[in-house]
């Protein structure tokens, strides 16, 4: 049950059968784009992604900690699209061993430094606290570490839910918010399916059919391809 509660409706289906594929779709895609190393982690698939020339690291799924040690990544920021326990497990363990800043949405902050935030609605999990560094909201720009992100706050799947838009290379990291064949689903706490999908056609979609997104589970994709064929949004 657990298991099913934060995955999203699209990426339950086929997951496994799906894995190499996801996997080629992650590299045809990265090809075009910067310097990523990308990693998918914990119960429920996870993914994350370290920019590898700003040492910025995108959400923080378990065993992304250990990881970022084997591969000796070395994370300068911590920056969170949500504050899902599958997106910040590990983020007290990241920030201990790299004394790296962690940013995100003020929403999201309850859920990192609340070691009970969770079980409050019902769920059986405890996440290590952790107090972030930076809260930020939507914004034209956000230079981070020379890198220069719009910042978007698309609730509907969880409050204060960001995606974080490279505007130089166009990649949308957009978290739980859109997937491949999918959305975020708005049935958790806090969630909310019309101002999931209105966020996703007024805020994403005109960022441009070319723009590439990296979501929190499953395969990358594009805009141009779930405006025009995303079974929820067309
Ligand atoms: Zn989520
Ligand atoms: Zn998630």
């Amino acid at each position: 049950m657990l298991r099913s509660a934060f995955r999203p409706r699209s990426a339950s289906l086929h997951h496994k059968q799906n894995a190499l594929a996801e996997r080629a779709g992650f590299t045809e895609i990265r090809r075009f784009t910067m310097n990523i190393d990308t990693f998918t982690g914990g119960v429920f698939d996870t993914n994350c992604f370290f920019l590898k020339d700003a040492a910025i690291l995108i959400d923080a799924p378990q065993e992304s900690a250990d990881w970022l040690r084997r591969s000796g990544h070395k994370v300068d920021w911590l920056l969170l699209t949500h504050g899902h326990i599958d997106h910040i497990s590990d983020a007290a363990e990241i920030q201990r061993e790299h004394s790296c800043k962690i940013a995100c949405h003020p929403e999201t902050a309850p859920m990192l430094s609340d070691r009970n935030f969770f079980r409050r609605f019902g769920f059986e999990l405890e996440v290590e606290p952790v107090t972030p560094d930076l809260l930020i909201n939507e914004a034209p720009s956000f230079d981070v570490a020379g890198i220069d992100f719009q910042v978007l706050l698309v609730p509907g799947h969880c409050p204060g839910s960001l995606c974080f838009f490279e505007k130089k290379e166009r990649v949308l990291f957009g978290g739980d918010v859109l997937f491949a064949s999918g959305v975020g689903r708005w049935d958790l706490p806090g969630g909310d399916g019309e101002l999931l999908f209105t966020g996703i056609k007024t805020k994403l979609f005109p960022l441009g059919d070319d723009v590439k997104v990296f979501p929190g589970h499953g395969p990358a994709t594009t805009i141009g391809i779930e405006r025009k064929t995303n079974p929820f949004l067309t």
